[in-house]
């Protein structure tokens, strides 16, 4: 019985390692600490140079305001900070820094050396601290502001360096951490330097320019910002068209009144405004900025102040989920096939254009569209007559024909326009769905013969589950036996389909997990399954009329490039594009 269980104060080396584990988890870490505090000291420049993925070596200079050399030990000092004088200021905090711990925590891990000095001071001061002691202080040569070096991290934990990532790893978690903080402060510049190699420059510029240089080249030719000021929140960003929604969400980026963070509010926030328009595995590409009175956000929530807790959710939520729409909806022709910058923008469209193929009638609303579709006989309702207004941005579009029973080819000055038949039909006929029920309740139609349907075991416990959402839809059904009912109408749209077929698929399909039916409601569910059994298909003949009805039906649609599953229903070829394969110009 040796176990000595007696309690003891450890020894105070030891504590402040520990204590030091939480502000130092990486090396990136000590990356934004020091950034951080030089963009407090109001640098206009920044370099931040790594060597071995921050192991061996972390220097960063900034010409900022320095540290006058009586202040210098002080720096190094537990909860010593010229940030904050009193426990009220931690609510309206404006700096990065508040807590007075970075400086005496990274020393606590590394050999720390600072050279600092204020611009009107003659000399610079020169502190070493190895492990938590001091080792040196004393005046020293350097230029105004403050150069720290950091060398040899955890050479006193050994234990931590075992949980680094690769180097490869740790670098990009630099990277990343240099790319947050260039968001916040876009008129300062940044350089980054790994091995003695540039690994990135960023000018100062404009807070666009530089999250189109943090998005990246393929990201930032297409993308739309954002704008908004409506009562308390400002909301300033810029996004990736859907075409350049991204597999990772590393290509999203968030400031809270300044401050980058990650927030799974706002991620999610933007999930739901790109919803239906993207792939459910991509995510959008964006930098938003946050801006709420500082009442309004709790940023004290984590040790190293990487996460927010707003105090309204729900509303924010909703407003970054209306205004990123409205934002996309202002967006000009995406699924654009970019030209060959090489073509320039000089380069114009032909100047004939051929003859259509065929007479093409006006695109003369939904009158046309309900006689184009409506299978012959058929005494419904006019089928688009819900929709809204044409968008001002959409091409007006000659028809040419349909190429392959798969896609509607057209013109617009002088662009080639391809649009999958199925996915604009699709998309329209799934905005029908939703808007009937929202406005009026669903149009049925009245199946002349009813359909007897024997379920399944699954398919009628679905049933049960689903009875009013497919009743809003349309779907009007009777009890006939044990677990089978009859069906006496369907959705007006699918009028003309095998009403059990279309039944029957719809159960599948919101029956099945496979679907990645992530955040959808059971009626946006069935309203997709029904309006994919119903939407022509690849292979089906259409002819002129019905194409010119697509065209205008899918012109008032609300967001038309996109079927729900976020394939795009249109893509526009350059006229300048064409030029080039035929090496007409340039
Ligand atoms: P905090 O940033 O929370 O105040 P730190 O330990 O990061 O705590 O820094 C302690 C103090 O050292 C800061 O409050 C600031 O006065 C000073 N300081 C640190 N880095 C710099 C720098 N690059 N330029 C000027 N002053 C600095
Ligand atoms: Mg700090």
């Amino acid at each position: 019985m040796t176990a000595d269980r007696a309690i003891r104060v450890l020894p105070r080396s030891a504590a402040e390692r520990i204590a030091a584990g939480e502000v130092v988890e990486r090396p990136a870490s000590v990356v934004k600490e020091l950034v951080e505090n030089s963009l407090d000291a109001g640098a206009r420049n920044i370099v931040v140079e790594i060597e071995d993925a921050g192991r061996r070596l972390i220097r960063v200079v900034d010409d900022g305001e320095g540290i006058a050399a009586r202040d210098l030990p002080l720096a190094f000092e537990r909860f010593a900070t010229s940030k904050i004088r009193s426990a009220a200021d931690l609510h309206q905090i404006l700096t990065y820094g508040f807590r007075g711990e970075a400086l005496p925590s990274i020393a606590a891990v590394a050999r720390v050396e600072m050279v600092t000095r204020p611009p009107n001071d003659g000399e610079a001061a020169r502190i070493v601290v190895v492990g938590g002691t001091r080792d040196f202080l004393g005046p020293a040569s350097g230029p105004p502001g403050t150069t720290v070096t950091v060398e040899d991290l955890y050479f006193n934990t050994p234990a931590r360096r075992e949980f680094l990532k690769s180097p490869a790893r740790e670098f990009a978690v630099i990277v990343e951490t240099v790319q947050a903080l260039a968001l916040a402060a876009p008129g300062v510049s940044f350089r980054l330097v790994e091995g003695g190699r540039e690994a990135m420059w960023y000018p100062p510029e404009g807070f666009a320019a530089r999250a189109r240089r943090v998005l990246g080249p393929h990201v930032a030719g297409q993308t739309f910002e954002l704008a908004s000021n409506r009562g308390i929140t400002e909301l300033t960003g810029v996004f990736g068209t859907p075409q350049v929604a991204q597999r990772r969400r590393s290509h999203q980026w968030f400031l809270v009144n300044g401050r980058p963070v990650r927030s799974l509010l706002l991620a999610r926030a933007l999930a739901q405004a790109f919803h239906t328009l993207i792939p459910e595995d991509r995510h959008p590409a964006a930098v938003l900025s946050v801006r709420v009175p500082p009442g309004e956000v709790d940023a004290n929530v984590h040790p190293r102040k990487t996460e927010v807790r707003f105090m309204r959710e729900r509303p924010l939520a909703d407003e970054v989920v209306r205004e990123v729409r409205r934002a996309l909806h202002s967006v000009p022709l995406p699924h654009i096939v970019p030209a060959d910058p090489r073509a320039g923008s000089r380069a114009r469209g032909p100047d004939t254009t051929p003859e259509p193929e065929y007479p093409v009638p006006r695109t003369s609303g939904p009158g046309a569209v309900a006689e184009a579709l409506r299978p012959p006989g058929d005494e419904t309702e006019t089928l688009w007559s819900g929709a809204g207004a044409p968008s001002p941005l959409w091409p007006s579009i000659r028809l040419i024909g349909q190429l392959g029973l798969t896609y509607v080819v057209g013109e617009a000055d002088g662009d080639l326009i391809l649009i999958d038949q199925h996915a604009a039909h699709e998309r329209v006929l799934y905005e029908q769905l939703l808007a009937r029920r929202a406005t009026e309740g669903a149009r049925a139609q009245v199946l002349a013969l009813p359909a007897v349907v024997d379920l399944t075991p699954v398919e009628a416990a679905l049933l049960r589950e689903l009875g009013p959402a497919l009743g809003a839809l349309g779907f009007e059904m009777e009890p006939f036996g044990p677990d089978t009912i009859r069906l006496t109408a369907v959705p007006a749209i699918a009028a003309g389909r095998a009403a059990e077929e279309l039944f029957r698929a719809c159960l599948r399909d919101v029956g099945d997990d496979e679907i990645p039916w992530a955040g959808r409601t059971l009626e946006e569910r069935l309203a997709i399954a029904t309006a994919c059994h119903t939407a022509i298909r690849a292979g089906d003949r259409m002819d002129p009329p019905t194409m010119t009805a697509l065209l205008g039906a899918l012109e008032r649609a609300e967001d038309p490039y996109s079927c729900f599953h976020g394939r795009p229903t249109l893509v526009r070829v350059r006229g300048a594009e064409l030029e080039r394969w035929f090496y007409r110009r340039g």
